[in-house]
């Protein structure tokens, strides 16, 4: 059986799944993380099984060989190709791509824009490559389906030469995930298009995006992932004044605020504990006044990007929920459809409630517009994407 590798390589970790070309089943996936320490540790998951094995000192390109004997031990699939995320295509790449000399070029071109995340992914590919030499390797970028974005969205009201000569603009991010809701959504509507859809992508990392047409118009991550919702520990969108007034304020740098808006900020930062949803959802429900307010500001700012997003469109046909959080916190979704009752929305509580681990479907009541939970599968995306460039 033919399956791809997909892999997602941060700065010390490495997340890898094998997804079989026939019926896109995962039929393996695992983590090699805390690459470099000593604590290097490689989990696979495997026909619901966990099996760890110690990489001590493992860098990325060891990491993957480990993960690659390891593949070689079955024999009810083969690897034909190598599929890897990649966070920043710039405005280099609107689509997914065969590796060659020149994307990687175009990749080292995208780092200066995410020089957190993109070194990282190049380092996978070139391990990849050293790995399996002899196999094609794909890029699929989280940014690809933004590329449609009008320049109306996507230019800041800066200085327009900065746009020109750094590439200051909107970016957007988790394309991959919108990319695959977009074409389940016909799936969910009794085989039809949507024309006007909002989905809210909401995760550990959330966004929203406006689809019309089938193309993005409107999303709320910009240059980098860290604008436009609260998010688990990002701020989203504020003033941004604010950095230098808190860095005169507490006599911190700039680069120090700044840090805290990408990981002490957001449903976190709100709420002084965690930024985990459930665990705020429990805490809210005993009556945790913090956690309460974390979770009002998050579902508040989600109705209010909705509410822009069908400006965008003069209109939204349904709304879409999707991500951790989207797929398994009805309380949220209440609460951000309770506002959208002007724009022809309303939930069924019941259905609302059902529609959680897994459970997908309309939310909807018979006289509301459709709200459909759809669990996004975005290495599935990849897989596809790999197959059919390959
Ligand atoms: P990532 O951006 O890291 O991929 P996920 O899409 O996995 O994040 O989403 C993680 C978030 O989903 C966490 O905040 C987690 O608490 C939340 N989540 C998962 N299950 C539930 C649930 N049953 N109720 C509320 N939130 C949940």
């Amino acid at each position: 059986m033919k399956a791809v590798l997909v892999l997602n390589c941060g700065s010390s970790s490495a997340k890898f799944a094998v997804i079989t070309e026939n019926n896109k089943e995962t039929i393996l996936s695992g983590l090699a993380e805390r690459l470099g320490s000593e604590q290097a540790l490689l989990t696979i998951k495997v026909s619901g099984e966990k099996i760890k094995q110690a990489i001590a000192h493992a860098d990325h390109e060891q990491a993957l060989l480990a993960i690659v004997e390891h593949l070689k031990t079955y024999t009810n699939f083969e690897i034909v190709a190598v599929g890897h995320r990649v966070v920043h295509g710039g405005e280099y790449f609107s689509a997914s791509c065969l590796v060659d000399d020149e994307v990687l070029l175009g990749l080292q071109a995208c780092s200066q824009l995410a020089p957190l995340h993109n070194p990282p992914n190049i380092t996978g590919i070139k391990a990849a490559q050293k790995a399996y030499p002899d196999l094609p390797q794909v890029t699929v970028f989280d940014t690809a389906f933004h590329q449609t974005l009008p320049e109306t969205s996507y230019l800041y009201a800066l200085p327009y030469e900065y746009y020109q000569q750094y590439g200051v603009r909107r970016y957007g991010f988790h394309g991959t995930s919108y990319r695959y809701i977009n074409q389940a959504i016909p799936q969910y509507n009794q085989g039809s298009p949507v024309a006007k859809v909002i989905v809210a992508h909401l995760g550990n990392g959330a966004s929203i995006c406006a689809i019309e047409n089938g193309r993005s118009v409107a999303t709320s991550m910009g240059l980098t992932p860290l604008d436009g919702l609260v998010q688990g520990t990002r701020c989203g969108q504020i003033d941004p004044a604010i950095v230098s007034f808190l860095a005169e304020k507490t006599g911190k740098t700039e680069a120090v605020i700044t840090d805290e808006l990408w990981k002490q900020s957001g449903l976190l930062g709100l709420s002084g504990l965690t930024n985990d949803c459930r665990e705020l959802e429990e805490k809210a429900s005993e009556g945790d006044a913090n956690c309460q307010r974390a979770l009002s500001v998050f579902s508040s700012r989600i109705s209010e990007t909705i509410g822009a997003y069908a400006a965008v469109m003069n209109g939204v046909d349904a709304i879409v929920f999707t991500g951790g959080i989207g797929e398994n916190s009805d309380a949220i979704r209440a609460a951000v459809v309770s506002r959208l009752q002007y724009l022809g929305f309303d939930l069924d509580d019941e259905k609302n409630q059902h529609a959680v681990r897994g459970n997908d479907g309309d939310i909807s009541q018979l006289n509301s517009k459709p709200v459909w939970v759809i669990p996004t599968d975005e290495e599935a995306m990849i897989a596809e994407d790999v197959f059919s460039l390959i």
